[in-house]
């Protein structure tokens, strides 16, 4: 770890350290600040003295402390304001934060349960509440706004054209110009409206001027009065409301489901899982329950909404549905300037705004009266943040609806098994101390509208090669379905999860056995060709950002290397020979740099600027683009072999996904369905046949029956400690230390015989970026167990969340 001079380590560890030159103004109190860098040792927060000018300081306001030997000043948010200290020489509270920022009550009580429960910093979980942007102050300006003078104020003003003691305004508009007049009988309007302020430069408009001089002129003169306001100005990210007119009849599946959700707004929590085959209108109840809750409630102080969709499905068409049926929509996603992003958050905590559809952080939007919260496609793997603190964002909405006595909605049409246990599991399988409380189930178990589901067959890759010579990614049957689709005028996906062009690079003799590998991963290179259409191309690390030319002859033996494998490229490159007729993009995060790459792309594909996309798991997440009448997933495989006990029930999620891209066509219950090839070297996979046949009922119970006799999760709860170190030995020895610690936390904490402890054992990828890892896994049959565990290592200083060491609770990636 780089040394840091303002860490932890260089100061005291009671509180901040003493001050040079006596004790600071304590007259405002105390408060205990959280510094936003995270300082774990201290997880109450340091204490500091409040001086008298800030003895209003509130909890969850954000203030800037001195802090180490140099008293640098650095953000913190105050979580306590307690009366007395028994410590001495305190340093002083510096100031509030310049742009007035706080964090409400409830993000405050949340932030402390998450510090808890994800084992993170409490500053650190704060910092990661508040955009960046925010933090910032992103595209602030001053904006002045101008008011009639009291009478008493322009009397005294310092104008030597005005005539002394002639009384009032009518005297003195006489030498003024005609805008200006104009200007003033305005502000008369606006005052006796009782709405006295207006921007300068608004008032220069409306007055019919091309300058604000005039009225600056006004302002001289002592005529108005002039106050200054922060505002962020930024571009309207909200795009076109949908333009599809009045909201659909809803299906009967839908009517049910938005009657009895919403039967529980307004009546506490409760948390629902929505299970919605692909096409079947989830978006559509998450509306008309956001209206129905608004419909019963005060216009003055309208209930607010929380939507989280993954990153990828925040389209203009998502956020459209949404300004289409409601005025006040903010939208918070990566593809925001600073700027926008400030702005939408400043309309959210203002009130401005109250329906906000996020990615996964707008779970912590400051939303006023926040009545209900969304969380679309709940089982998708980006919910959960892979850096400090690791929080999955749908677990933590559930506790947020938890805290705040409100209802929680996870819709899927694939639920994780976690989500759908919860909602099905009897009472008498209930874990005495289950956190997550029961779901409700709610089905839409059909399409909407006439819409069929797709038809899906299965093609045997390993049939296919042994009766075709050559490589082949696209089989008979899957090319021949593509060039029909496109010679009728539809659209198709192609998914392959896997980028670049070809992923095994090996010498061919097997004796000799050298693979191409990552000089400072433990992780094979990955064959990419160049963008452009040179023929050439490179191996990259997937896993760090290495790359290398990539030798002709194996170095080890000199024979030539063998290029083999599949990826996107490859899939690109086959198509432009089988289906030159075909105009194709492409998606993956090869190409797909930016937020904005890839709504281009996809405005592209929608408005059928090219036939075929084709890209990895990104094609398979919410697009409903109703001309796409094929899908083909060319290795269904990819997956399965992952060292990942989800390995099936992503690969499940996967295709049914995908599949479910196909014949979203609305009306076209007279037409073909859509069609589906998936492509398998295992076509008899249970998650593939399963997926294959639409049944998620029955993959989820099978699979579920897999976790159970193996004690797995949702039947236990996991969490995974991985310690990084760049010295082999090093490491090692810390992940033995940190064992042994764990241990001997479990013993204190009671729970030894119900906690398993697994490890330190190398990680399924034992080196990545020139550090070794070792992991360390705790399964037990309850969350709070675990929790007891790390909370004696953490309140002990055993085990802290750092650069080196890595606490996952709840993990969700297992590399
Ligand atoms: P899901 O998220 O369940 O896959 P969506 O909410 O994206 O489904 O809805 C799929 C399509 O069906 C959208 O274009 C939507 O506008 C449309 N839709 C939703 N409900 C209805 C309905 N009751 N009648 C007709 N069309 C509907
Ligand atoms: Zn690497
Ligand atoms: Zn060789």
């Amino acid at each position: 770890m780089a040394a840091n001079a303002d860490g932890p380590l260089l100061f005291d560890a009671r509180g901040a350290a003493e001050p040079e030159g006596g004790a600071a103004d304590a007259s405002g109190g105390y408060a205990l600040v959280a510094l936003e860098q995270g300082i774990d040792f201290a997880p109450d927060g340091l204490t500091y003295a409040v001086p008298g000018e800030l003895a209003d300081l509130a909890e969850g306001e954000r203030v800037l402390v001195p802090l180490g030997k140099g008293d640098n000043l650095r953000p913190g948010h105050v979580v306590g304001r307690p009366g007395t200290t028994d410590r001495s020489g305190l340093k002083a509270v510096a100031r509030r934060d310049p742009h007035g920022i706080a964090l409400p009550s409830d993000l405050v009580a949340l932030g402390r349960w998450m510090s808890a429960y994800y084992c993170a910093p409490l500053g650190m979980v704060f910092a990661t509440m508040l955009p960046a942007a925010v933090k910032q102050g992103a595209g602030q300006r001053q904006r002045v706004l101008v008011a009639l003078a009291r009478a008493e104020e322009a009397e005294a003003a310092e104008d030597p054209d005005a005539p002394k003691g002639t009384g009032p305004a009518p005297e003195r508009k006489r030498r003024l110009s005609k805008i200006q007049r104009r200007a003033l009988d305005l502000l008369e309007e606006r005052a006796a409206a009782g709405e006295p302020w207006i921007e300068l430069h608004a008032l220069a408009d409306e007055a019919g001027a091309r300058t604000p001089q005039p009225v600056r002129g006004l302002l001289r003169r002592g005529l108005l009065r002039q106050k200054r306001e922060p505002v962020v100005r930024a571009a309207d990210p909200l795009g076109e409301p949908d333009a599809t007119g009045p909201p659909p009849e809803a299906t009967e599946a839908q009517q049910r489901a938005v009657a009895s959700i919403g039967a529980a707004l307004g009546a506490g929590y409760s948390a629902h899982l929505l299970h919605g085959v692909t096409g079947s209108g989830k978006t559509e109840v998450y509306l008309r329950l956001i209206g129905q809750m608004r419909a019963s409630a005060s216009a003055d102080d309208p209930p607010g909404a929380i939507v989280l969709v993954p990153e990828i499905s925040l389209t203009p068409q998502t956020v459209g549905r949404f300004v289409g049926r409601f005025g006040d929509v903010a939208v918070l996603h990566s593809g925001l300037t600073s700027a926008q992003r400030h702005e939408q958050w400043r309309r959210i905590r203002d009130g401005t705004a109250r329906i906000v559809v996020g990615a996964r952080s707008a779970v912590f939007a400051p939303v006023r009266n926040l009545g209900l919260i969304v969380v679309d496609e709940e089982h998708e793997g980006s919910y959960k943040q892979e850096q400090l603190p690791r929080y999955h964002a749908r677990d933590v909405a559930v506790k947020r609806a938890h805290l705040l006595g409100i209802p929680a909605v996870l819709g899927s049409a694939t639920p994780s098994l976690e989500s759908y246990h919860n909602a099905t599991a009897r009472s008498g399988e209930a874990e005495a101390e289950a956190t997550p409380p029961r779901y409700r189930l709610h089905r839409l178990p059909e399409r909407v509208a006439g819409m069929r589901m797709p038809e899906v067959e299965i093609v045997d890759l390993v049939e296919e090669r042994r009766r075709r010579k050559g490589l082949h990614l696209i089989s008979e049957r899957l090319e021949r379905v593509l060039a029909e689709t496109i010679a009728g005028g539809g659209q198709a996906l192609l998914l392959l999860n896997r980028r670049g062009y070809a992923n095994y690079l090996a010498c061919p003799d097997h004796r000799c056995g050298w693979q191409m590998l990552c000089d400072h991963c433990d992780a094979m290179m990955v064959y990419h060709k160049h963008e452009t259409d040179a023929p050439s191309g490179y191996a990259r690390c997937h896993h760090c950002t290495a790359e290398k030319a990539l030798p002709k002859q194996c170095p080890a033996c000199g024979k030539k290397v063998t290029v083999f494998g599949l990826g996107t490229q490859r899939v690109e490159e086959e198509l432009s020979r089988k289906l030159p007729q075909a105009r194709r993009g492409r998606m993956d995060a090869d190409v797909m740099r930016t937020a904005r790459d890839y709504r281009d792309l996809l405005d592209r594909f929608r408005e059928k600027k090219f036939e075929i996309l084709v890209g990895t798991q990104m094609i398979a997440k919410g697009l409903d683009i109703p001309n796409v009448r094929a899908v083909g997933v060319v290795s269904a495989d990819t997956g399965l072999h992952m060292p990942d006990f989800r390995a099936e029930e992503r690969t499940f999620q996967l295709v049914a996904q995908v599949a479910g891209r196909a014949g979203r066509l609305i009306g076209s219950s007279g037409g073909p369905a859509g069609r589906v090839i998936v492509q398998s070297l295992q076509p008899h996979n249970p998650a593939i046949e399963l997926a294959s046949g639409h049944d998620y009922e029955g993959f989820a119970e099978r699979e579920l029956g897999v976790r159970r006799d193996a004690g797995l999760p949702p039947y236990a709860r996991m969490s995974r400690i991985v310690v990084r170190d760049p010295d082999a030995e090093q490491c090692r020895a810390r992940g033995e230390t940190l064992r042994a610690e764990l241990d001997a936390a479990a013993e204190r904490a009671g729970v030894a015989d119900r906690v398993r402890i697994v490890g330190p054992a190398p990680c399924p990828i034992a080196r990545i970026a020139d550090h070794h890892r070792h992991q360390i896994e705790l399964t037990s049959p309850t969350a709070g167990l675990i929790q007891r565990v790390l909370a004696d290592a953490r309140n002990r200083g055993l085990l802290r969340s750092d650069a080196r060491t890595a606490v996952d609770v709840d993990p969700v990636s297992l590399l």
